[in-house]
C-alpha cells in the first residue's frame, strides 16, 4: 500500500476509533457505581456500523452487578444488530491509567466480536479479542 493511502487510513481509523472512544466516555458518565466509585462506559459497533452503549450498574447486592463492556455487548444483542461485532471502545473515567476489562467482559467479547475487531481501552491502547483472551472457553468439541 502506497505511503499515502496508508497515511490516509490510519487517519480513518484513528477518528473512527476516537469517535467510539468518546461515545464510551460519554456514557460511562451514567454509569450507576454508588459502592465501588469506578465509572466505566463502552462502545460497541455492529456490522453495519451502528453503536450501542453501555455502562456499568452495580447494586448493593454486588453480586449482581454488571460491567459497561457486557452491557453494551447484550444491548445490541437485543437490538438486533448484525454479529460479529466490529469494534468496542471502554473508558473508566476513574482510573488514572485506564482499565483493561475484567475476565467475565474478555470472554463475552471472544464470542460476539470478530477476532480481528479492534478493541480500544481508552489510555492503554488497541488489542483483538484473542489477544485479550488467548485459549478462551467455547463449546466446539476438542479435536481428536
Ligand atoms: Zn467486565
Amino acid at each position: 500500500m502506497p505511503d499515502q493511502a496508508r497515511r490516509e487510513e490510519n487517519a480513518e481509523r484513528g477518528t473512527r476509533n476516537a469517535e467510539l472512544v468518546q461515545r464510551a466516555r460519554d456514557v460511562a458518565g451514567r454509569a450507576y457505581a454508588p459502592y465501588s466509585h469506578f465509572r466505566v462506559g463502552a462502545a460497541v459497533k455492529d456490522a453495519n456500523g451502528v453503536v450501542y452503549v453501555g455502562c456499568n450498574v452495580e447494586s448493593a447486592s454486588y453480586g449482581l452487578s454488571m460491567c459497561a463492556e457486557r452491557n453494551a455487548i447484550f444491548a445490541a444483542v437485543a437490538a438486533g444488530g448484525p454479529r460479529p461485532f466490529t469494534a468496542l471502545a471502554v473508558s473508566c473515567l476513574d482510573a488514572a491509567g485506564g482499565c483493561t476489562p475484567c475476565g467475565a467482559c474478555r470472554q463475552v467479547m471472544f464470542e460476539h466480536l470478530a477476532a480481528d475487531a479492534a478493541v480500544y481501552v481508552d489510555g492503554v491502547g488497541q488489542f483483538t479479542p484473542p489477544e485479550l483472551l488467548p485459549r478462551a472457553f467455547t463449546l466446539e468439541a476438542a479435536e481428536s
